[in-house]
C-alpha cells in the first residue's frame, strides 16, 4: 500500500478511543520517499487543531534544530506513535500505543526509511527497547533490520531542560550526518 492510501484508509480510525478527544487525526507529513523519519510521542493541542505533526511551541523548536542541522522539513516525513490526541496531553496508554502503531509500521513499510529518529521515552520503548532510558540511550544509533535508529531527546523535554540541548545538538550533528551520507549513497 503507499502512503496515500494508507493515510486515506486510517483517516477516520476509531480502533481507539483517543479519536473521541480529537478535532483531527494527525497521520504524518513529509516526503513518502524520505530516507529520514522523525517519530515523536502523540499530538498536542495546537496539532490537534491543525492536523498536522509538531507545530507548537516543541515543533518550533524541532524545526530551528532541523534548520541548524540544515535539514530541510520538507524533505524528511515526521510523525508519532499515535496519531490522535491524548486527552490534556497524557503520555499514551500502552493498549493505545500498540494499537495505532499498526499505522506506523504500514508507514514504514510504504516509506522505507534508512534512518528513524525517535523523539523522547514512548517511541524509543515502543520501537526500540521497553526498558529504554532515554538518558542512557540517546545520540547511538541501533540498527535494526538494516534501518538505522536512534533515540534523542523530544523537544518538549528541550523547553522544560535547556542544558541538555547540547546533547541534543550532538545528536543532531550525527544524524544530519548520517542523512548526508544516505543521500549521497543514493546518487550513486
Ligand atoms: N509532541 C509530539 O510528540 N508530537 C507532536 O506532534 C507534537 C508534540
Amino acid at each position: 500500500m503507499d502512503l496515500e492510501s494508507i493515510h486515506r484508509h486510517y483517516s477516520n480510525c476509531t480502533r481507539c478511543s483517543l479519536c473521541q478527544g480529537r478535532t483531527h487525526i494527525v497521520l504524518g507529513e513529509g516526503n513518502p520517499q524520505s530516507p529520514l523519519m522523525f517519530v515523536g510521542e502523540g499530538p498536542g493541542a495546537d496539532e490537534d487543531r491543525q492536523g498536522r505533526p509538531f507545530v507548537g511551541r516543541a515543533g518550533q523548536l524541532l524545526d530551528r534544530m532541523l534548520a541548524a542541522a540544515e535539514i530541510p522539513r520538507e524533505d524528511i516525513f515526521i510523525t508519532n506513535i499515535v496519531k490522535c490526541r491524548p486527552p490534556g496531553n497524557r503520555t499514551p496508554r500502552e493498549e493505545e500505543m500498540e494499537t495505532c502503531i499498526t499505522i506506523l509500521r504500514y508507514q514504514f513499510l510504504a516509506i522505507r526509511p534508512k534512518l528513524i529518529v525517535t523523539l523522547g521515552s514512548a517511541p524509543t520503548r515502543a520501537l526500540i527497547d521497553p526498558a529504554a532510558r532515554i538518558t542512557r540511550v540517546r545520540g547511538r544509533w541501533i540498527e535494526r533490520k538494516g534501518v538505522r535508529m536512534m533515540p534523542t531527546y523530544h523537544p518538549a523535554y528541550l523547553l522544560r531542560n535547556p542544558a541538555s540541548k547540547r546533547e541534543a545538538w550532538t545528536d543532531f550533528q550525527a544524524i544530519r550526518d548520517a542523512y548526508r551520507e544516505v543521500l549521497v549513497g543514493k546518487e550513486d
